[in-house]
């Protein structure tokens, strides 16, 4: 016993001071690279591990190169940015998890020219006085959408949170009890309408909503109808839902005001292309609806934004409102904003340059020839099948619910991983890599691979299948 004893304390003697590493020619070389703190912490838990490991009886290697491999690891793991990028390969398009929409060339480029100085970004350069932010879209989406006036906040939560708080503080708001959503990430309507004041006042069933429910509900207190986007799901089978023609209608005869909380709310028509039966933003507003909001990282494509386009009247209070201040949007949104907006002023150039766009229209051809590429790219084992089948993605995000995209993506079976082995060192490597399963095969989907990360990705899966 006593000669264990003996032997932990000299092997904890045998561990190097702190100042003796910071001293070393290794340890100089960390602080020239490195802030000051971070080596200083990694130096002291690289040795406190390696004295609890000694303590509990353990020979751990205490060589000075091991100790500094110990130590330079820890380094970069505390230095490393927690914010990185990641490979899609669930084949989601607008997977919040994973950032949303990915920005077109054009918008990064307009954040850096607008970020790096100083900017018009409140100042009318005309007049040389003060100006407003939300002056440089209006043009831009009010031309696109049809809609009197425009303003921008932070995300459409935001949004309507304004909107609501603007027309409905302390009154009711009509909507049908089939539109209370949530979407994912606890946007839920009925707290987001709790949370602005508004008084929420439910109509109709869940799969069966009237318009005469709405007109019933109607009384001295009411302050808006509202109409929301099922977004992130279907309600099938013995249905109806009142149309935003009818609301307006109904809206009109009882002057009130109507709003369509649009969710993805898409420019670019995807029905022409045979995909979902998402009205443009256009359309919905020539129905005469008082206001719809939506977002400005689903299936536009851009920066996490919301947008409010409506009557100039509504927009113009909207602005005023003193929580317009607390939900605005910096100047890196705005600048990727209208790169994303003027991008949409010609539709077909939109849909080239848009990643979002791009991914959803993108050709099943065009998708099997990356897979096929990744598939070849990829070195395995004997015991290891790498095919390329087809599979449906889709479009993620809330946005076209129940559609499916047909998709070609790289399976991978393997006799001595699982799937969820593999999934776990796809998405531990780094880059991370996120793919999915699907019964027993782990799938890549190649719709949201680009071309130029499928080396990484083949590189990835050739060193874990090997
Ligand atoms: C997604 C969505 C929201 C929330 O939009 P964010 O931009 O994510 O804040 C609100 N309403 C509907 C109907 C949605 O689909």
């Amino acid at each position: 016993m006593e000669g264990a004893d003996k032997n932990v304390r000299s092997r904890l003697m045998r561990l190097p001071a702190v100042d003796e590493i910071l001293k070393s020619g290794e340890g100089r070389g960390w602080l020239s690279l490195y802030p000051r703190r971070y080596v200083l912490k990694a130096v002291r838990d690289g040795l406190e591990a390696l004295r609890r490991q000694i303590i509990k009886g353990g020979e751990p290697p205490c060589d000075p190169a091991s100790v500094s491999a110990g130590i330079e690891s820890l380094i970069k793991e505390y230095v490393a940015p927690s914010l990185r990028g990641a490979i899609n390969a669930t084949g989601v398009v607008l997977h919040t998890n994973l950032g949303r929409a990915p920005l077109p060339g054009a918008a990064l480029e307009n954040v850096i020219r607008i970020a790096k100085g100083y900017s018009n970004l409140e100042y009318d350069i005309a007049k040389g006085q003060r100006g407003k932010r939300h002056a440089h879209l209006r043009r831009l989406i009010t031309d696109i959408t049809g809609a009197g006036d425009a303003t921008v906040v932070n995300n459409n939560a935001a949004a309507v949170m304004l909107a609501l708080s603007t027309l409905a503080r302390g009154r009711q708001v009509i909507v049908s009890r089939g539109e209370l959503v949530e979407i994912g990430g606890s946007f839920r309507i009925p707290d987001v309408m709790a949370q602005s004041g508004a008084v929420l006042m439910e109509v109709g069933t869940t799969n069966k909503t009237h318009l005469r429910d709405y007109e019933r509900a109607i009384g001295p207190d009411t302050a808006l109808i509202l109409k929301v986007h099922q977004s992130n799901y279907r309600i099938t089978g013995f249905t109806s839902e009142v149309s935003v023609e009818e609301l307006v209608a109904l809206g009109a005869r009882y002057r009130l005001p109507v709003m369509y909380d649009l969710g993805s709310g898409c420019l670019f028509d995807l029905r022409a292309r045979g995909i979902g039966a998402e009205p443009v933003v256009s359309e919905v507003v020539q129905t005469g609806v008082d206001l719809v909001t939506f977002s400005g990282d689903k299936l536009l494509g851009g920066p996490q934004a919301g947008i409010a386009a409506g009557k100039t009247e509504v927009i113009g209070k909207m602005n005023e409102n003193p929580l317009a201040r607390a939900l605005r949007i910096d100047k890196m949104t705005l600048a990727a904003l209208e790169a994303v907006f003027f991008a949409y002023a010609d539709p077909e150039k939109a849909a080239g340059e848009i990643p979002v766009l791009r991914m959803l229209l993108e050709k099943p051809e065009t998708i099997c020839e990356r897979a096929g590429r990744l598939a070849s790219a990829t070195r395995t084992g004997a015991d290891v099948s790498v095919e390329v089948v087809a599979d449906s993605s889709e479009a993620g995000g809330g946005s076209l619910p129940g559609v499916k995209l047909a998709t070609f993506a790289v399976s991978i079976r393997s006799g001595r991983l699982t799937p969820n082995r593999i999934e776990e060192g796809l998405r531990l490597g780094s880059p991370p890599i996120i793919a999915r399963i699907k019964e027993d095969m782990l799938l890549l989907d190649a719709r949201t691979i680009a071309d130029e990360e499928v080396p990484a990705v083949a590189a990835r899966l050739s060193e874990l299948l090997a």
